[in-house]
Order: C-alpha cells, then sequence, then structure tokens
C-alpha cells in the first residue's frame, strides 16, 4: 500500500514520526508521501527521508489556509527544494473557500505560482480543493495543461469527479470514505475507475471510522483500502496492488 498523502514532519506527528513510519512499514505500507507545508516541516522531512529512504518522499507547498501569512516566506525554500531534487511533488495548493482562512485572491495567486513552479521543473501537483471547484478548474485549464496532478482527499459531487477524470488527474480517497455518513463518496468511488483512484490518510487528521476522533496515521491506510474494496466489489490486493501502481507512475517510485 501507498500513503498518497500524510503529514508526518507537522507539528503533531514530528516527535514521533520514526516509530510511525516503522508501525505503517510493518502495516504494509510501502511508501508515504510526506507533505510539508513549512519551512520546519520541509527541514525535517527531507532528514527523515534520509532515515527512511524508498520508504517516504517529500512534496511541499503553503496550504490554501496559510498562503496569506506564510505564502511569501515560503515559497522560495520550496522552488530551492525542488530544483535541487528533494521533492517527488508540489503540494498541496489549491482553493478552499469553504474556511477562507487566505482571501480567494491571495489562494489564487499563490496557486498560480506553484503550477508554474510545477512545470517548470517539471514536478507533478497536489491539489487541495474544497468548495472551489469552478475556479480550480478554470485555473488549472489557463495554467496548467497537464494530467499529472491528484485531488487529495476527494469529498465533491460526481460532476466534480468526472471534471478531474476529464483533465486525466487522479482522486485520492482518505478515511472518510468509511465515514457512516459518506454513502455519496463512496458512490463516487464505485463510479471512478480504479486506475485513478489512491488512497491516503492525511493523518494526523482524518482517522478512519474504526478511529474516528483520535490521532491518525498511516499504519491505518488498510481500513480505507478494505472500504474501497468492500464498494468495488473486489478484493483489498487488488485495490493495494492498483492503488500502489497508480501511485508509483504518477510520483516515478
Ligand atoms: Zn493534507
Amino acid at each position: 500500500m501507498i500513503d498518497s498523502h500524510a503529514h508526518l514532519t507537522g507539528p503533531e506527528l514530528v516527535k514521533e514520526a520514526d516509530a510511525i513510519v516503522l508501525r505503517a512499514t510493518r502495516a504494509g505500507v510501502t511508501h508515504i508521501v510526506n507533505i510539508c507545508t513549512d519551512a520546519s516541516s520541509l527541514k525535517e522531512g527531507i532528514v527523515l527521508q534520509t532515515r527512511f529512504p524508498n520508504i517516504v518522499y517529500n512534496a511541499a507547498a503553503t496550504t490554501p489556509h496559510d498562503v496569506e501569512n506564510e505564502g511569501d516566506s515560503f515559497f522560495p525554500i520550496v522552488e530551492e527544494a525542488a530544483e535541487t531534487g528533494q521533492l517527488v511533488a508540489i503540494g498541496e495548493t489549491g482553493l478552499d473557500y469553504f474556511y477562507k482562512y487566505s482571501p480567494p485572491q491571495i489562494q489564487k495567486h499563490f496557486l498560480s505560482l506553484y503550477m508554474q513552479l510545477a512545470q517548470k521543473i517539471p514536478l507533478p501537483l497536489i491539489f487541495h480543493c474544497r468548495e472551489a471547484f469552478a475556479d480550480l478548474f478554470a485555473a488549472a485549464d489557463r495554467e496548467y495543461k497537464s494530467p499529472k496532478a491528484i485531488l487529495h482527499c476527494f469529498t465533491g459531487t460526481k460532476e466534480e469527479a468526472q471534471g478531474v477524470l476529464d483533465r486525466g488527474w487522479l482522486l485520492s480517497l482518505s478515511g472518510i470514505l468509511t465515514f457512516k455518513k459518506s454513502e455519496a463518496l463512496r458512490e463516487i468511488a464505485r463510479y471512478v475507475p480504479l486506475n485513478h483512484l489512491l488512497i491516503e490518510t492525511d493523518a494526523p487528521y482524518l482517522a478512519p471510522q474504526k478511529w474516528r476522533g483520535q490521532q491518525n496515521e498511516p499504519a491505518y491506510l488498510d481500513e480505507t483500502a478494505q472500504c474501497l474494496a468492500k464498494v468495488k466489489g473486489i478484493t483489498v490486493e487488488e485495490v493495494k496492488e492498483q492503488t500502489a501502481q497508480n501511485a508509483r507512475l504518477f510520483f516515478g517510485f
């Protein structure tokens, strides 16, 4: 299994990151994409990668929530890490109009900068999008004409899922898939072809149903894989194999 999105070196998990990676490998997770959202998590991420080469890989960008305060200072650091081959992707970047912690205009500005950076290197992109698909699709259609993107932690509508597929991007499903009330998301998971799906924990957030409300970690990815297998009516081995293959192709592991 490959965890396509976890925050191992954010403030919540960084102190026990080594133990978390070991528990993940024992649970059958072969690779983890560590999402670094500021200078400190990226610095720790690069160190963690040297301790767990071929298991931990890093992606970096300021989240849409934090771009107002941290966007300017972190961008050159991401740029340098990308240029020196320390990242497998740029992200998570995107738009979040649900929380609107940063003004949409500033979110769009940094989305645009990160799309340009991803194409310049080139590296694939990891998008975060909540209640902002029309603007995300419009921006990407203008400035990012590439199939190399993941819509992480997808929770949109079927039409929005189709918009992701139309652009050749992948959808990544988190533990939200396992929540009791997520019937609509499971319907979308049934609809999206398996070769366009990834699985992720988004640890430390969004622990699957069995651990709901607790701190999440990559070792819990299995429950999401099990749920996806049930939804698709296939074996969990098929889910793990195909989503891992999708991730290997996408990130170039
Ligand atoms: Zn995340």
